[in-house]
């Protein structure tokens, strides 16, 4: 069985969209089986920061519905063992049957190695769908102490339905901040009350590779690149130290 993964977090803009796509990229770069699937209905973008805008795009939707088969996922163009469902757009989650999209997640994890599901921002009805039909969790978040408390928050709800799996990513870090503020890994996690699954740079090449239209992870020496492989390792399973600076 393949590992699944929800990419999830409170609030909207803290890099959702772009950490799935760079990990899931990095773990494709390594010949690993991946399904990529943006859960953000009605606000799609995942297609984008994997440079796959130009693809006709088919929904989970249309997969839960029984019109295609999972292999019909289109593969991306430069890393053909990373397969992509995009987000249906005109529909609510609240009126998409969950447990049709757990049995398709779960169908999911017998034909990939790993499987990321974007999800919306909040802890709406688009929250639930995905935290339904996943057990582990990676809450993407800011290094702020506001940001910190809001990961906090979802983690607890999570805990509270029994989703126990939970680590956290902190995006955008400002190193010399993180140093001035003399802040830790261990501040980190204490403050939020999760383990870490890492961090990633602040780094506007993030930015430039979506409006491009390209993956990040074909942008060289981008730090936010090196980042996303750094904890597509530890996924797999190795041990790969967090850089503070
Ligand atoms: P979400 O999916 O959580 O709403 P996105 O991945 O769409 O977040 O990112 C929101 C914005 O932040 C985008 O403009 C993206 O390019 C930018 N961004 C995300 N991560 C970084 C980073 N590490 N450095 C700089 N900009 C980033
Ligand atoms: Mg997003």
């Amino acid at each position: 069985m393949g590992q699944l993964y929800a990419v999830a977090s409170g609030k909207g803009g803290t890099g959702k969209t772009s950490v799935c796509a760079g990990l899931a990229v990095a773990l494709a770069e390594n010949g690993r089986k991946v399904l990529c699937v943006d859960c953000d209905v009605g606000l799609r973008n995942l297609d984008i920061s994997l440079g796959m805008s130009d693809d006709s795009g088919l929904s989970f939707l249309e997969i839960c519905r029984g019109e295609y088969p999972l292999s019909a996922a289109p593969c991306h163009p430069a890393y053909p063992t990373l397969a992509f469902l995009t987000a249906p757009m005109n529909c609510l989650a609240g009126d998409i049957d969950s447990a049709a999209f757990s049995e398709l997640m779960g169908h999911a994890r017998e034909c990939f190695d790993y499987v990321f599901l974007d999800a919306p921002a909040g802890v709406g009805s688009g929250f639930r769908l995905v935290s339904g039909a996943a057990e582990d969790f990676l809450l993407v978040t800011g290094s702020s102490p506001a940001s910190l408390r809001d990961a906090a928050r979802v983690g607890d709800l999570l805990e509270l339905s029994g989703k126990t799996r939970v680590r956290l990513i902190v995006n955008r870090v400002d190193g010399d901040m993180l140093y001035s503020l003399r802040l830790t890994i261990d501040d980190i996690m204490d403050t939020a009350g999760l383990p870490l699954a890492g961090i990633i740079p602040e780094d506007p090449e993030v930015t430039l590779a979506a409006a491009q239209g390209k993956p990040l992870l074909s942008v060289r020496r981008s730090c936010a690149a090196a980042a996303c492989r750094r904890i597509a390792g530890r996924l797999e399973g190795r041990y790969v130290p967090v850089p503070l600076r």
